[in-house]
């Protein structure tokens, strides 16, 4: 595995250093983390690298498109790994859960807009807002054990 982030950090010409290939580890492990979980993660492996250190290789990973960050509305920057595929989201508004969403179309912008007004659209962002299987099923049991207590 080790390797395959090796291919990748110089199939874009960035010099392979460990803080670089604890994080693309760390998101592939951990899809959809935010920058304090991807500092923890990293710390397991590298216990004394600074915040500011794992900030950087953050960006030059973002920007060298080895790592995707997406950013819901109200929601903290989070980071993956999955890059390429033009894959969407779908993020429960209740505790903030994120989840893989394949395009149907797979390459961007996989929507046309009725009037771009003139611009070249490169990208339709697509996020699927809802509940959680996790918060569906509290909200159920909370409804049952409250309309219990009134009765
Ligand atoms: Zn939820
Ligand atoms: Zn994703
Ligand atoms: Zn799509």
């Amino acid at each position: 595995m080790t390797s395959d982030f090796e291919a990748q950090l110089r199939s874009v010409s960035l010099r392979v250093t460990r803080p670089r290939l604890a994080v693309l580890a760390a998101l592939r492990d951990h899809p959809h983390v935010d920058t304090d979980t991807v500092i923890a993660l990293v710390r397991a492996d590298l216990p004394t690298i600074s915040h500011q250190a794992v900030y950087d290789v953050l960006r030059a990973l973002t920007d060298a498109g080895l790592v995707r960050r997406i950013q819901p509305a109200r929601a903290t920057a989070r980071y993956e790994a999955r890059v390429g595929d033009n894959h969407h989201h779908v993020v429960c508004r209740s505790c903030g859960a994120i989840a893989d969403v394949d395009c149907a179309v797979g390459s961007a912008p996989c929507l046309t807009a009725s009037d771009a007004h003139g611009f070249t659209v490169d990208e339709a962002e697509v996020v699927y807002w809802g509940t959680c299987p996790d918060c569906a099923t509290a909200r159920t049991s909370q409804r049952s054990t409250s309309s219990e207590g009134s009765r």
